[in-house]
């Protein structure tokens, strides 16, 4: 029998263990340097000036939304077909989410319909593009067309570390270095690129935004003495608004540090895999999907007539594909705001047919044989 066969999964080596424990018998567990190190490390990689750990990458959408001021009374746009956390960090605000439907190749939110949707609605106040399944968002694009409208963008960047698009100065803008948007944000989920456990990113260039999210992770509390109104010796700070518990533990953030030194050879994995899919595939009944230089491949979805059928026999062959997503719009706390199936068309025929397939670094090319294989005796 096959061994089991996820759709995603870490791969944690012999020096990710040893980072850890190397921390583990260290003076700090939490707020020790590992924190700066991992952000560091991360802002490098990713191109940006400044980052921020955080516990989650929900904990990072939250506070991003909060640096951006988001309040009750506006609105935010993002796009149906990602984790519901893209729109939920909106709601702990206390604004309201609103969509604009996908482009129906790219599988990304349609930057026309984004237009459109600012000119109608003075509310919109910002915009959390996804940079889905590792395609990213053209934000040269995006940016100019919020710019008009004075809304501000909030990458949500989980699936795409590493990755890039082409501007039209034919330069690579990396996913989340923020030259186009006020901030970026990542997860460190086991099923992402990068593996902590559990564990966030905030990336900015912009030094007012990175401060305040500091604060905003640590309660809102402060101790530098520029932003205190007094000070009474050197256990003084003060709260200056109010903050979370997001923090990431120099535990899981010395398991990061390792990881991220391994990031681009997964990247280049998953690029493979992602041509040896669209080979073994190009036969059969499946749709492979569609995508431009600098994808980043968190995930691999096809578009399958028997969705369900295929699902449900893979899952018996011990390959255990997923459905990224089911259209947040539909979702009974968002539908209970009165969105409704019709809303999002583009959104509900990709998800009719969507399945992600095994896609991660330490797939074997002989488990990745056996998929196809698999795939190829119910859709030939
Ligand atoms: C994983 C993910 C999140 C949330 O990250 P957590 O670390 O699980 O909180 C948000 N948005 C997208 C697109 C994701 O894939």
């Amino acid at each position: 029998m096959q061994k089991p066969i996820p759709y995603g999964k870490q791969s944690i080596t012999k020096d990710d263990i040893a980072a850890v424990v190397e921390t583990l018998q260290s003076d700090y567990l939490t707020q020790g340097p590992k924190i700066e190190e991992f952000e560091n490390a991360f802002a490098t990689y990713i191109g940006v000036k400044y980052a921020v750990a955080v516990a989650n990458g929900t904990a990072a959408l939250h506070l991003s939304a909060m640096a951006n001021d988001v309040l009750p009374g506006q609105k935010i746009i993002t796009t149906p077909i990602t984790f519901s956390a893209s729109a939920n960090c909106i709601r702990y605000c206390g604004a309201d989410v609103d969509f604009v439907d996908i482009d129906p190749l790219t599988y990304t939110i349609d930057l026309n319909q984004v237009e459109d949707k600012l000119k109608k609605d003075k509310k919109i106040k910002g915009i959390v593009p996804v940079d889905f399944a590792g395609q990213p968002v053209n934000l040269e694009e995006l940016h100019s067309i919020a710019n008009k409208y004075g809304a501000w963008i909030l990458e949500d960047a989980c699936h795409a570390p590493g990755g890039y698009f082409t501007d039209s100065k034919g330069e690579k803008q990396k996913c989340g270095n923020g030259v186009f948007a006020s901030q970026a944000i990542f997860s460190f989920h086991p099923v992402k690129h990068i593996a902590c456990g559990e564990g966030g990113m905030i990336t900015t260039n912009e030094e007012a935004i990175y401060k305040r999210l500091l604060r905003l992770r640590t309660h809102g509390l402060t101790r530098n003495p520029e932003e205190m109104k007094e000070n009474h010796g050197g256990w003084y700070m003060e709260l200056i608004e109010l903050g979370y518990n997001y923090r990431l533990p120099d535990i899981l953030a010395s398991l990061g540090i390792s990881q991220l030194k391994k990031a681009d050879a997964g990247l280049q994995r998953r690029r493979e895999i992602a041509a040896t899919y669209d080979k073994g595939l190009q036969d059969t009944t499946v749709v492979t999907p569609f995508y431009q230089q600098g994808h980043a491949f968190h995930l691999y979805v096809i578009q399958a007539e028997k969705r369900k059928e295929l699902y449900d026999y893979l899952k018996t062959k011990n390959i255990f594909t997923q459905v990224h997503y089911i259209p947040v719009h539909l979702m009974p706390y968002y539908k209970q705001m009165g969105f409704k199936k019709g809303d999002f068309p583009n959104a509900e025929k990709y998800y009719e047919k969507c399945l992600s397939l095994p896609m991660y670094p330490t797939l074997t090319d002989e488990e990745q044989r056996y998929v196809i294989e698999c795939i190829k005796k119910l859709n030939k």
